[in-house]
């Protein structure tokens, strides 16, 4: 008789869990897998994927415009928020019910309870007693954070709620720079609501090449986004009218809504960590090795818990290294250097490798490649948007060490850009590469001259 339940129990049904649980399940392991809410995760239920409908929908504001430019008469645009809600939440639960099917076809049970552990090889599903497995996979994923310590803080919403509200505020205050704060800044002022986005720090996207974050400002200040820097919230007052936001720096805005996007922590409360003794790291994330595996010899962890790169596809890459790893054989880890991301502003943002800054702190002295430029779209009816691209290049080496696009598609660009990097590529074998004309990114390869900034000596 098997000494476990399972072979593997999986906490948590998001995008590496049931990678991992899936492949696991393939390779003929008895797999089960809690969920406390529904399959799929954030990325699925309440990230990326609800968000880039609503960047889809936004974006239609703009395109209308556009159109005008090219001849088209367009009427007056109305918008349904009720309609679009409706129309997203069908998806997300199609797109919900793939993810069941998929797990259970491959053989894997899904008990949909809230998962605690009771020791290193038990797991108590409240309301729905206890199994125990050889090995556990913990991928919880993260929550978001808001601060609470001052008065009024419990008007905050964070995006959990902006993918629901009953509607469409007319005015609306975002407080955060980081990717949830500037993407649904964009989001909001496309459906045409009256968006501030107050962050505490000089510019947004802290962590981005510092040209990205000046360009990104102005793009989005021009489509119509007011951006608030050095604010930082002493009280949000509810009023007849609305939520007055006392702000240190800003003075004080009247909205309807207020929305924090002030950062994601790990989800570890509840889960019986310290009785299992499973160690956090100093950030409060689930400390794990390259295997992702846990200080606890049958325990691993993988994704935003143990907060490594918080992006769907690592936490899809780390999972299937585990399930390679320690279900197939092959001991796998994943390599979390040159990881590309967008942030879908808009225009949106494609990024891999190093900014300026940290390029020079990392490798001394770098060649800088900078092109801003009217795309021809937007030139053919007077329109003022502007793409930026950026090339940090490794002085000597000329290995390109940073690629960053501002711009229509800048995501779907720098998915091709990160495989060069990830490869190691060199400016000269870059710029040996033929021009596809007439495009956007075919400026990526055309860039000689090396740009000095304005003002600073050749
Ligand atoms: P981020 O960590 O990106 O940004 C948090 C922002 O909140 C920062 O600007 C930070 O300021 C600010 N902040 C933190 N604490 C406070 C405070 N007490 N008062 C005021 N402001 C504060 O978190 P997000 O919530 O935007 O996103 C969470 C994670 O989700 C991201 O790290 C990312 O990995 C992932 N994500 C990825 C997306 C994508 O790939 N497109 C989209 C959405 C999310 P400061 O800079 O000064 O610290």
């Amino acid at each position: 008789m098997a000494k476990y339940d399972y072979d593997l129990f999986v906490i948590g049904a998001g995008s590496g869990g049931v990678r991992a649980g899936r492949l696991a399940a393939l390779s003929g392991a008895k797999v089960g897998m809690a969920e406390e809410h529904r399959v799929g995760g954030t990325c699925v239920i309440r990230g990326c994927v609800p968000k880039k409908f609503m960047v889809y929908a936004s974006e239609f504001a703009n395109q209308t415009q556009v159109a005008e430019g090219y001849g088209w008469s367009v009427g007056e645009a109305q918008f349904d928020w009720k309609r679009f809600l409706e129309a997203k939440d069908r998806e997300i639960a199609r797109l919900s019910g793939i993810y069941v099917t998929n797990l259970s076809n491959a053989g894997v049970e899904i008990v949909h309870a809230k998962a605690r552990l009771k020791d290193a090889h038990t797991i108590e599903l409240v309301g729905k007693g206890e199994v125990t497995a050889d090995k556990i996979l913990i991928a919880t994923g993260g929550r978001p954070w808001t601060p609470t310590e001052f008065a009024g803080a419990e008007h905050i919403i964070t995006s959990e709620e902006a993918f629901h509200l009953p509607e469409l505020p007319k005015r609306i205050m975002i407080a955060g720079g980081g990717y949830i704060a500037v993407e649904f800044a964009g989001i909001f002022a496309g459906l045409g609501v009256d968006t501030t986005l107050v962050y505490r720090g000089p510019n947004i996207l802290r962590g981005f090449d510092d040209d990205i974050r000046s360009h990104v400002t102005e793009e989005m200040k021009k489509r119509g986004v007011k951006i608030m820097l050095g604010c930082q919230h002493q009280s949000i007052e509810k009023t007849a009218s609305g939520l007055v936001s006392h702000m240190d720096g800003c003075g004080n805005i009247e909205t309807d809504v207020v929305m924090f996007a002030t950062g994601r922590r790990p989800y570890v409360e509840g889960l019986g960590l310290e009785t299992a003794g499973v160690a956090l790291n100093d950030a409060g994330a689930i400390a794990v090795d390259k295997f992702s595996k846990t200080n606890v010899d049958n325990i691993w962890a993988v994704g935003d818990v143990t907060d490594r790169i918080n992006l769907t596809p690592v936490a899809i890459r780390e999972g299937a290294a585990f399930a390679q790893t320690e279900f197939y054989n092959n001991p796998t880890t994943f390599d979390h250097d040159m990881v590309a991301s967008a942030v879908f502003s808009q225009p949106p943002v494609g990024s891999v490798g190093l900014s300026e800054a940290d390029a020079r702190h990392l490798h001394g002295k770098v060649d800088i490649y900078l092109s801003r430029f009217r795309p021809m779209k937007t030139t053919f009816y007077g329109g003022d948007e502007r793409c930026m691209i950026k090339l940090v290049v490794e002085a000597g080496t000329e290995k390109i060490l940073g690629c960053h696009v501002v711009g229509p598609d800048s995501p779907e660009i720098i998915q091709m850009a990160a495989i060069a990097l990830k490869m190691g590529v060199t400016k000269p074998q870059w710029d040996s590469t033929c021009a596809v004309h007439p495009t956007l990114a075919e400026e990526l390869v055309t860039m000689r001259d090396k740009y000095v900034p304005q003002g600073a000596a050749a």
